[in-house]
Formats: structure tokens, sequence, C-alpha cells
């Protein structure tokens, strides 16, 4: 089976645009969603075009701010202050990654966590340890954990979770969500040994490692879910690019139980919740 990202994220968009509705009827809220990008980085480019276009299609507020690459680290932390002040604004997103001179660290720390719909601030990474409900969850890690369950169902709980990838905001997050979905959760990364044979053990494989194909049909257990992270672009004997994910698809579909494809897998999830996050912080502190 290959689970579709696409139509899950538009399910999800259905969904969330009743509530966007509901929230303004009930509450006369509106959520707000701004985006700040720095400098001129393709793919940014590209993330912040759908991330704005998708928020206005929900009916909710959108505003993209624009700074040039030039703009230094306390010009960009005095913008967030005012955001972090501005009531009509629920949810601020800075796009990753960030000119070199300027520190993602301090950046992210300057987010008003009740307004961090990325679910990087420390403190939302600290609540999402603790399981106390109330993190905003990084996307990415969110959108893994729903097409999992597209495939599985509400319950994963006894599931062995392979998670490669110990990233801060896939690797980790995306562990700590399978734990409290009740699975018995490794995460392996780069100094990991005998990795196909961890994989082997895994009903749910996640693979968050940013190199192409790296993890073989023959690695999965038959039947496995198989939900790939990776977004690489490569290029074909023709020299054409096109994007591929961390699995190698053509091998691990013969064995998968279920896999997401690149593109059209976590991807689209993404966007879509981070539209929840949003729509969760104008519910919550609105
Ligand atoms: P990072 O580079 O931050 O982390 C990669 C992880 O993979 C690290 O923990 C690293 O281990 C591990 N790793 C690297 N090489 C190996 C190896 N040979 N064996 C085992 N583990 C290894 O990447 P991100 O977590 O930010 O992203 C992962 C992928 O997901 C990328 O392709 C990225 O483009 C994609 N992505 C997709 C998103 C989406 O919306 N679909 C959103 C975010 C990311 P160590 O810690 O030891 O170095």
């Amino acid at each position: 089976m290959i689970i579709d990202g696409k139509q899950a994220a538009a399910d999800l968009r259905e969904q969330l645009s009743k509530q966007v509705d509901q929230l303004q009827q009930e509450k006369n809220i509106v959520p707000g969603l701004t985006v700040i990008l720095v400098g001129e980085d393709a793919a940014s480019e590209v993330y912040v075009r759908n991330k704005v276009r998708q928020t206005r299609e929900l009916g909710m507020n959108s505003r993209e701010i624009r700074l040039s690459a030039d703009t230094g680290e306390e010009a960009l932390l005095a913008r967030l202050e005012q955001l972090n002040q501005d009531k009509g604004v629920h949810g601020i997103l800075v796009q990753l990654p960030l000119p070199a001179h300027i520190n993602e660290a301090h950046v992210l720390a300057a987010i008003n966590p009740e307004k961090d719909v990325d679910g990087f601030h420390a403190l939302n990474s600290g609540r999402l340890l603790n399981g106390s409900g109330d993190a905003l969850v990084p996307c990415t890690p969110q959108g893994c954990i729903l097409l999992a369950k597209r495939h599985l169902g509400e319950d994963l709980s006894g599931k062995h979770a392979v998670v490669i990838g110990r990233s801060n905001i896939v690797g980790k997050p995306v562990a700590i969500l399978l734990l409290q979905e009740n699975c018995t959760v490794t995460i392996a990364h780069s100094r990991t040994e005998n990795l196909a044979e961890i994989c082997r053990q895994a009903d749910i494989l996640v693979a968050a490692v940013g190199r192409a194909e790296f993890v073989k049909g023959e690695w999965l257990k038959p039947g496995a879910t198989v939900i790939d992270v990776g977004i690489n672009r490569i290029e074909d004997a023709e020299g054409k690019t096109r994007l591929v994910g961390d699995v190698d698809y053509r091998g691990a579909v013969e064995v998968a139980g279920a896999i997401t494809p690149v593109p059209g897998g976590v991807g689209p999830m993404t966007i879509a919740c981070l539209l929840k996050n949003t729509l969760v912080a104008a519910r919550r502190y609105g």
C-alpha cells in the first residue's frame, strides 16, 4: 500500500477549515500565521509560498515578511519581538536555514513559545518530552505519526518503531511521539552498528537521514510500515534532477506493507500540521 500524503493532508486541511470557521463564529478569532524569510534560498522560497497559499485557502490570516540576506541578528530579533506582542499573530515561523551570520539558536529562543508553531523552542521540546500535553509539536514528526496511523489505525501500541536520525527537528521528536503512542522505540544514528539488522526488527521504520535512497529493501521486515522523511535532489542518467527519499523506494515497495512516497508523502503533511499548530495556538492563546 502506498500511503498517500497528499490525500491525508487534504483530509486534514478539510477538518481544519471547519474548525477555523467554528473558532471565528464562536470567539471571533481568525488564526494568523506570519512567516519570516531572510535571504533568497530557492528551496525556502518555494516552501514559504506554499505555506502562505495554504494558510489563506483555509481562511486564516497569512503574512509574509521578507528580509534581505544582510539583515543583522539584532534587527531580526527586534522584528520577532514586535510579532510576539502583536495580538493578531498566533503563529510565527522563521524559515530555516538562516544566513550564516545569524545564530539560529538565538532566533528560535526569541520566539514566544505560545506562538512557536514550528515547535522548536526549548520550552516546547521540554513539554513534548514531559508529555504534559501542552506542547506545540514539530510539524514533520506530527505528520509522520498521522501517516503511520493512516495505515495501521489509531493504536500503535506494542509496535517496534525504529527511527533513523536524531535531529532536534525530526528524529528526536518523532521518537518521543512514537513512545507516547506506546511503541517500543529504537533511535539509530551515524554511529549505530548493525543498522540493517536493527531496521529488520522494525514494524514501523522512520527514515530521517538526509541521504538519498540510503535504506534498502532488504533491510526491511516484510510488511513493515515505512515513513520516508527524506527529501534529496539527485541527478538521473540523463542529467535531470529529481526528488528521492532516504529509502530506496523501488526495493522497499516490494517488501514493505505500506510506504510513503517522495514526493507526496511526509512533505504535504508537514505544511498541513503547521496549519494545525496555528489553529491550536489561536485556540489556546488567542
Ligand atoms: P540532519 O542532517 O539534521 O540529521 C540526520 C540524521 O541522520 C543525524 O541524526 C545523523 O546521525 C543521521 N545519519 C546520517 N548518516 C547516517 C548513517 N550513515 N547511518 C545512520 N544515521 C545517519 O537531518 P534532518 O533530521 O533535518 O532531516 C532528515 C531528512 O529529512 C533530510 O533529507 C531532510 O531534507 C528531510 N526533511 C524533510 C522534511 C519534510 O517536510 N518532509 C522536513 C525536515 C527534514 P548523527 O546525529 O550521528 O550525525
